[in-house]
């Protein structure tokens, strides 16, 4: 079956595409003649992902799917949240939006945090949420070169082990100083796209 992911970002396409497995044909909405920016003027997570869905399936009447991402620290009060992408002001790159967070937090000890992803699904019409998260914390210095966004400063608590479970993350490795194979497998947008992969299986019964 058809399936529409609300990005232009081939990785998450990608990462998308083996999650859900054969059976559902994914495409971006470039593929379906839709090249213009969807304004992401919601104030929460949840707002954003539902209006990118919402306006793909408004023009296409297909399933459809997005996402949206932030980082809450809890220190800040959940700040940058929603302002993730643009936290060091418009057009401003990943570097200056890590300063200005690290600049924020200071030397302070209070750096618990968290990556949310937020997936909309419409199907059928019909809207589903999926909210996957990474727990950790941030760190005081960047980190690693690997990943991007703010993986550089983002220790997550555990890892992945190679027995397919998770062990704590002792050496205080950053997003950005572990494989890509181990982030995926343990990150917030990983987390939310198998809840919603498990739940269409669950549909197809
Ligand atoms: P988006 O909703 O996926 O576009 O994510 C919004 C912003 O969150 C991005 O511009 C990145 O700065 C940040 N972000 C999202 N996912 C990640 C991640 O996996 N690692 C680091 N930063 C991320």
């Amino acid at each position: 079956m058809k399936i529409i992911f609300a990005t232009a970002n081939k990785g998450k396409l990608r990462e998308a595409g083996e999650i859900l497995g054969n059976g559902w044909e994914l495409v971006s909405p470039a593929e379906m003649g839709i090249t213009e920016d969807i304004e992401e003027t919601g104030e929460t997570l949840k707002d954003n992902s539902l209006l990118k869905a919402t306006c793909i399936h408004e023009k296409t009447g297909l399933d459809c799917f997005a996402d949206d991402t932030g980082l809450e620290v809890d220190a800040l009060g959940g700040a940058p949240g929603v302002h993730t992408a643009r936290y060091a002001g418009e057009g401003h790159d990943f570097q200056a939006n890590m300063d200005k967070l690290l600049a924020e937090l200071g030397d302070s000890p209070s750096r618990t945090a968290r990556f949310r992803s937020v997936v909309t699904l419409i199907l059928g019409g019909e809207a589903f949420f999926f909210d996957g998260r990474l727990e950790g914390r941030i760190a005081f210095s960047k980190s690693g070169n690997g990943g991007f966004g703010y993986d550089p400063v983002f220790i997550p608590d555990e890892l992945p082990s190679n027995d397919g479970g998770l062990v704590p993350n002792t050496d205080n490795l950053t997003l950005a100083d572990i494989p890509e194979e181990d982030k995926n497998a343990i990150s917030h947008r990983g987390k939310a796209l198998r809840m919603m992969a498990a739940f269409l299986k669950e549909r197809e019964k």
